[in-house]
């Protein structure tokens, strides 16, 4: 660029900055504006990790990894939008624009999906996945015509379209999503060739393939025969909250991960407790079927890279793969706990949060050792309860459809609650106190509600604020408007809603899980004010990632 042009844009960006002062971005008095307000909810963090301990083929892999993960988020923007490019360069607020990056989309996830792009209407629930015209009514009846149809239509692997005369159809991720899937599948095998590890070298293979036919099992099944893997990538269509209308559609996404190889043998011995911790459950036998995956295994990462789904918005620290439930009934499944996003977001937000809301003298009881025990032991207990119906007729998350991913994050929550009493009751967790256990959680609940109810972890945060409000596990000092555990009756609580919502999942009680589960929003007055406080502090809600080899290596 040359100097005279450089010395115009400066310029341009002075009268910019001028105009910016009259139109709100930054007022005489200096407030943000709306949408400089709106970025600052998220605390940038540089993601880092450890390098010295890769070998140098490992290190070459890292880039090849970084590449083909990006490539999800080219294909999340479709799915949770549609055409990036048009909207990004239609906004010439370069805030906005870069919350539209962060939110991949116009719609505020933090905020219920608020639009916050002028002429933007509501999103659709969803999503980008189906006809944005199309109502579930004309979906059930085009499935209605035959067994094939339903299955294409509702799979997990396919947009619906409309075609020439449009009648709805299913097209395949593989075809719908060529060009990216391409991409990431010649990085993929470009990695493959570099790997030392066996197994590594034959998912990444697999997973290359899968994206080209669709069929995830093969490599799902290869990523949990693999154990000794120092590097890891999730890669490809995955959770289904995206698609909010019916949770079919599974959303493209990435991580790239560095294993720490210390904290994982430390965390497998939990997992030994699962079956003992499934008999104790609060509920009758029928509850709790013996034939749990009790191999599955539980290891700590660094991620040096998120990409689609679990960047948008809230940024996922703990993750529980695969969902295939065929796969995990032969091989059980894998968690993974990501520490260095975990602390990142205990220090920023957490912290902050319990200074405002939590009573003085439990303060002290907010640890990031309890943070992630408590993130680890809702991943260990999603494995825990009931995947099928008692009658028999199908899965807890067909019947209980749109309902089923909240509430299976509620029993996840409440049950790791459940295992970290037990196991502490029992000893097995040493000196720890459960006390800062349930301290943190309630901390936890707080941060969580602020994502609002558009999120499955809000709804099902706030269904638990309000059955242990009601229970009086917890009270509510008028004075300071600071929460204080009542541990006696936190635990009791705790056992209760325990089985509530086993026997909620059970039954496949779909209009109890309704009920259980508010749609509305926080309604309770006095959190509402509490929040509110928590907004005015300038805590931020979440994270947001500098990432890449570029922060990985900055020498290179
Ligand atoms: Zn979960």
């Amino acid at each position: 660029m040359t100097t005279s042009k450089r010395g115009a844009i400066l310029l341009a960006a002075v009268l910019l900055a001028a105009i910016g002062c009259r139109s709100g971005q930054k007022s005489a008095k200096g407030e943000e504006s709306p949408m400089a307000k709106k970025l600052a909810e998220y605390s940038t963090v540089r993601l880092t990790a450890d390098l010295s301990k890769l070998t140098p083929s490992q290190k070459e892999m890292l880039p090849l990894l970084i590449d083909a993960a990006k490539q999800m988020d080219d294909v999340f923007w479709i799915e949770a939008y549609g055409d990036r490019d048009a909207l990004l360069s239609s906004i010439s607020d370069p805030d906005m624009r870069r919350f539209a990056e962060i939110n991949y989309g116009p719609w505020d996830r933090l905020d219920g999906d608020a639009p916050f792009v002028p002429g933007v209407g509501p999103k659709p629930l969803g999503a980008n996945f189906y006809p944005a015209d199309m109502t579930k009514e004309e979906f059930e009846k085009a499935c209605s015509e035959s067994e094939d149809r339903a299955s294409r239509l509702r799979g997990l692997y396919t947009l619906v379209r409309r075609d020439d005369d449009g009648k709805l159809t299913a097209e395949p991720y593989s075809v719908a999503f060529a060009p990216q899937h391409g991409v990431a599948q010649e990085k993929l095998l470009a990695a493959a060739q570099l790997a030392e590890d066996p197994g590594l070298k034959r998912y990444l293979e697999l997973r290359a393939e899968a994206l080209g036919n669709d069929d995830y099992t093969p490599s799902d099944l290869a990523w949990l025969d693999m154990k000794t893997n120092t590097l890891d990538i999730v890669i490809g269509p995955i959770e289904t909250y995206e698609d909010r209308l019916f949770n079919y559609k599974a959303a493209h996404e990435a991580y790239v991960l560095i294993k720490d190889l210390d904290w994982s043998g430390r965390l497998a011995r939990y997992t030994e407790f699962l079956p003992e911790l499934q008999r104790g459950l609060p509920v009758p036998d029928a509850y709790k079927p013996a034939d749990i995956g009790t191999d599955s295994d539980l290891n700590a990462y660094d991620v040096v890279y998120y990409a689609g789904d679990c960047n948008a918005g809230a940024k996922t620290i703990a993750i529980n793969l695969p969902n295939d439930e065929e796969v995990q009934k032969q091989k059980g499944s894998r968690r993974l706990q990501l520490e260095n996003a975990m602390r990142a977001k205990f220090d920023r937000i957490l912290v902050p949060i319990a200074n405002l809301l939590i009573a003085e003298d439990q303060r002290g009881q907010i640890k990031f050792d309890a943070f992630f025990e408590n993130i680890m032991f809702h991943e260990v207990a999603h494995g825990l309860g009931i995947k099928n119906t008692i009658d028999g007729k199908g899965t807890v998350r067909a019947a209980l459809k749109d309902q089923s991913g909240a509430l299976e994050e509620a029993k996840a929550d409440v049950l790791g609650l459940y295992m970290v009493t037990r196991l502490q009751e029992s000893g097995e967790l040493g000196k720890e106190d459960v006390r800062d256990n349930y301290v943190t959680y309630l901390a936890g609940i707080f941060r969580s509600i602020r994502f609002g109810a558009s999120d499955a972890h809000g709804r099902s945060n706030l269904a638990q604020f309000d059955f242990f409000k009601e229970r009086g596990a917890f009270s509510r000092d008028e004075a300071t408007g600071t929460y204080r555990v009542d541990f006696d009756r936190m635990r009791d609580a705790v056992d209760a809603l325990a089985a509530k919502i086993l026997t909620i999942q059970g039954d496949g009680d779909y209009d109890a899980a309704v009920a259980f589960l508010p749609e509305g929003g926080v309604t309770d007055a006095a959190l509402s004010g509490d929040l509110a406080r928590v907004a005015g502090a300038d805590i931020p809600k979440d994270i947001v990632f500098e990432q890449g080899m570029a922060v990985l290596n900055p020498g290179s």
